[in-house]
């Protein structure tokens, strides 16, 4: 009674109505897109049901496509060797880490797993985190703060830009893949800061080019920073066993501060690491809010990245196999006039249409030939940018890729000659 008298003699405040989620500007942006994909009978292509587990072949609808959509490089998803071990895992650990490993504890899964990621990058320790986009905000926010730089390529995965964001670090981009102004970004920079971390991605998720490595090392041995390397889309694809891009490169892993990799790529699985020093891990598991504050890496998905792990390890063919096929997917696109922008073929590779429309349109069209690959459209990329992304594995056949090259080529010359582009969906 006492509190509400108080209360009441307050001299009153007016009464704010709280804001209704329709009435935001993102909402319009949201439906106006959705409107005028209605009036020009698009439908919208994202958010597609599979029927089935989707790699190299997916089911949506009962129909049967070849599928471009999907980041099972090396087909792993499915191998009774991983889904054994994930269902022997659920069998004795359930589902749940049930909460933080400080708490909760760890399980014999999340040491093999991480002893596992080590040993791929010759690297003493590796740390699991719950998503691969909370790796790079937990690790990036821990290790850098307001009194430092970081200095990252233009084209970097959103996640690492959240975690730069939280960091508070000053935050500078270089061209995409340009030493030269990454180096002159440093020069005029880095000796008011207190630590320097540069980040670049292994196999750049967008356009399918690959970091210049050793011109980076030679960078970081003159200018001292933190180099991380975001590997994605490198791990199973590149090298000849497909470790990485250090070893496309036949570089050092150890030459390199941060590794970082997330587990729902070629691992089958969910979740993301870091790989580095002990002295690295030891940090992030003591001071990354990521890892003491979330629940443990699920006991089942680190087994299923375990056994996926096994698999690139004893079936290099795989990442072979994924090597002619990105080849193959790459020239026939260059010899039916498609652009495919920097892509050199590896796990990545992008077809530019123009404007976000036509990328949606032939997206759409191209299901009525059997294949599923899906538009990447303004913001994701600057407007005029827009694309199909496709994404290769080891597991299509010659047939599905020359099949879905010539679809694409014709369908696209087809929407270009009914001149079909009114400009951006992006209000
Ligand atoms: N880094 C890169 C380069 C990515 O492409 C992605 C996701 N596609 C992530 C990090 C985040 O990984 P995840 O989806 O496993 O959270």
């Amino acid at each position: 009674r006492n509190r509400a008298a108080r209360l009441n003699r307050q001299p009153q405040q007016p009464v704010r109505q709280p804001l209704r989620f329709d009435a935001l500007p993102e909402y319009q942006r949201v439906n106006a897109q959705r409107k005028i994909g209605e009036l020009i009978g698009v439908d919208n292509p994202f958010y597609r049901s599979h029927d089935i587990a989707a790699g190299a072949t997916t089911v949506m609808g009962g129909r049967e496509f070849a599928n471009f959509a999907s980041y099972d490089y090396l087909g792993t998803n499915t191998d009774p060797k991983v889904t054994e071990s994930a269902k022997a895992a659920i069998d004795r650990f359930g589902i749940s880490a049930s909460a933080s490993r400080l708490v909760a504890g760890e399980r014999p899964v999340h040491v093999s797993l991480e002893a596992k990621l080590a040993q791929v990058y010759g690297v003493d320790a590796a740390v699991c985190f719950v998503s691969g986009y909370l790796t790079n905000v937990a690790a990036i926010s821990c290790l850098v703060g307001p009194q430092d730089l970081v200095v990252h390529d233009e084209f970097i995965h959103n996640s690492a830009l959240a975690g730069i964001k939280q960091s508070g670090a000053t935050r500078r981009l270089f061209r995409h893949n340009d030493v030269e102004n990454l180096d002159t970004v440093l020069r005029t920079l880095s000796s008011d800061f207190r630590r320097v971390l540069v980040i670049v991605e292994g196999v750049y998720s967008m356009d399918g080019d690959i970091a210049d490595l050793p011109a980076l090392l030679e960078l970081r041995n003159r200018y001292g920073f933190w180099l991380m390397v975001d590997e994605a889309h490198a791990l199973g694809v590149l090298g000849r066993t497909g470790r990485g891009t250090f070893e496309h490169f036949d570089i050092d892993p150890r030459e390199i501060d941060i590794w970082m990799g997330t587990l729902s790529k070629t691992s089958s699985s969910c979740g993301g690491y870091i790989a580095g020093s002990q002295a690295l891990a030891d940090i992030l598991k003591a001071e990354a809010g990521g890892f003491v504050y979330s629940v443990g890496l699920a006991p089942v998905l680190a087994a299923a990245a375990g056994a996926a792990l096994d698999i690139l390890r004893s079936e290099p063919e795989r990442t072979e196999r994924l090597r002619r096929n990105g080849t193959l997917f790459l020239q026939c696109a260059r010899e039916a006039g498609l652009d495919t922008g920097i892509s050199l073929g590896f796990s990545v590779v992008p077809v530019l249409v123009g404007d976000s429309l036509r990328a949606v349109q032939l997206s759409n069209e191209l299901l009525e030939e059997g294949v599923n690959a899906l538009p990447i459209i303004h913001p994701a990329v600057p407007e005029g940018m827009a694309r199909l992304r496709f994404f290769i594995t080891c597991n299509h056949t010659e047939e599905q890729i020359r099949h879905a090259v010539a679809s694409t080529a014709r369908r696209l010359k087809g929407l270009q000659d009914r001149n079909f582009g009114l400009g951006s969906l992006d209000m």
